[in-house]
């Protein structure tokens, strides 16, 4: 098996060895990061210069009880939210929505809040959600949500820390914050997938953060061929069957064409 300790610079013969791997797959998991994204515009908000690395989100505890933490807050979002909307689904995306539309597909496990992969045309019943959708807005006391676009509405025409209309709470994005775990269902999903997968694809993700960086080995334990595609090395690398240091869009994109001419010669 070509498996290379090192991904060389040339990526041709590990994506061919990718889709070697990937061919006998029925029921694939995709878990994407970050790096699926950054070719649709999205930036890198963990990564190396990503604007984390210059402004730290807030804290659950700063959001809940400082006033001025949920004013900056809601006004990056305004700033952002125009680009997040405008943003579209680049060829990686694509590949996965292909994918499932032949039936190859299992779920989308992502770390991201964008949404590109739903626009894409992933039925949003298999896109696990980690960290949570930019597009929804919920209440922190009540736990009410609603569309992020309602809210935007009340930002563009001036509040600045918009509050619940239902129980007077302040509201934030359906996302996760710093301090904040993981919402269980999505976790719990998110491992059934792992378990049930016969090939688990990383996509654009450093497997850096916790506890979502379990879920590769979980699948290799439970049986799972593991690959990853991204730009640079992982801590899960050693565990991985084939490893493609390139673009996610068009390694994806020559994956799923390769995957879909299988099915229609038979
Ligand atoms: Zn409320």
């Amino acid at each position: 098996m070509l498996t290379p300790a090192t991904p060389a610079p040339d990526s041709g013969d590990t994506i061919a060895a990718l889709v070697n791997l990937a061919r006998p797959c029925r029921r694939i998991v995709a878990f994407t990061g970050a790096g699926i994204s950054t070719e649709s515009g999205i930036p890198d908000y963990r990564g190396p210069g990503g604007v984390w690395e210059r402004q730290a989100p807030p804290t659950l505890g700063d959001f809940r009880t400082n006033l001025d933490t949920r004013r900056v807050y809601w006004e990056q979002r305004r700033a952002r939210y125009p680009t997040l909307v405008a943003a579209q689904p680049n060829a990686g995306h694509a590949a996965l929505a292909a994918l499932e539309r032949a039936g190859r597909l299992l779920a989308v496990i992502t770390q991201n809040i964008d949404g590109l992969h739903q626009k894409a045309g992933n039925d949003p019943d298999r896109v696990i959600e980690l960290h949570g959708s930019a597009h929804t807005v919920r209440c922190l006391d009540c736990g009410r949500s609603w569309p992020a676009a309602a809210i935007a509405e009340r930002l563009t025409a001036g509040e600045s820390g918009p509050s619940c209309p239902v129980c007077g709470g302040p509201l934030r994005a359906a996302t996760v914050l710093f301090g904040e775990p993981l919402p269980a269902e999505a976790f719990r999903r998110a491992v059934d997938a792992a378990r049930a997968c016969d090939l688990m694809l990383v996509v654009g993700s450093s497997l850096i953060v916790n506890p979502a960086a379990q879920l590769p080995p979980l699948a290799k334990s439970a049986g799972a061929r593991l690959a990853i595609v991204n730009r640079t090395a992982t801590p899960v690398d050693p565990l991985a069957d084939v490893l493609v240091a390139a673009e996610a869009g068009s390694t994806l994109a020559i994956l799923a064409s390769a995957l879909l001419d299988d099915g229609t010669t038979g």
